[in-house]
């Protein structure tokens, strides 16, 4: 375990150990068998199973899914959370930065103050986000985060910090689900919810951000 992950839930970094492969002294293999490992390795990588990948951001951690804690961030002088958006209507890209302490708190405080209310599941705001304006054009609502189809490389904390996580698939947030042992079946409000606690909880692992 690298020392970054001191700030993270022992028990999700306790359950990645365990469903890690296990390490076994590599034999001196014929060329076929040899072969057949790396075929092996190579088919379960696209299942998404190695939990351990080249950290994204400076804010993610090298396990997928995984942002790094709030004190983490903070001592390492990391404030501010970009992320690319695209303009649905003239297609420009640019870039939106975050205050990472206020936006988290915005965030913790509409989840204390609803929490109860929410059933474990999303409100519509979290599912129909609302648009940023396009600084390019200067049309209202009408821009949308940039999400990338490689899953490992989503930008998990941008897409929290403007609440803009509702912009994924049921897919994408299914993977984020799967990656940080939480149940991941059911509708898109249920795994969204899980999806933005799960979040919270990484990064304020001491937090009320239980499911
Ligand atoms: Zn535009």
């Amino acid at each position: 375990m690298e020392e970054d992950n001191k700030g993270l839930d022992l028990s999700l970094s306790l359950s990645s150990e365990l469903s890690s492969p296990p390490q076994q002294p590599p034999p001196p293999p014929p060329p076929f068998a040899a072969a057949q490992q790396i075929v092996r390795r190579r088919s379960k990588a696209s299942e998404g199973k190695d939990p351990h990948v080249p950290a994204a951001f400076v804010w993610a951690t090298t396990h997928r899914a995984k942002v790094h804690s709030l004190e983490y961030l903070i001592s390492n002088d990391i404030h501010k959370i970009t992320g690319d958006v695209e303009c649905k209507q003239c297609q420009g890209q640019f870039v939106v930065e975050y205050d990472l302490r206020t936006k988290f708190i915005e965030i913790g405080l509409f989840i204390c103050s609803k929490k109860n209310n929410m059933h474990q599941r999303a409100p519509k705001q979290w599912l129909n986000p609302q648009l940023l304006d396009c600084k390019i054009c200067q049309q209202k609502q009408c821009v949308k985060p940039v999400i990338l189809k490689e899953k490992k490389s989503i930008n998990w904390l941008f897409l929290l910090l403007g609440q803009m996580l509702g912009c994924c698939t049921l897919e994408q947030l299914k993977y984020f689900c799967e990656h940080t042992d939480n149940h991941r079946t059911g509708a898109k409000n249920r795994v969204l919810y899980l999806t933005y606690i799960g979040l919270c909880k990484q990064l304020d692992p001491m937090g009320p951000f239980d499911p």
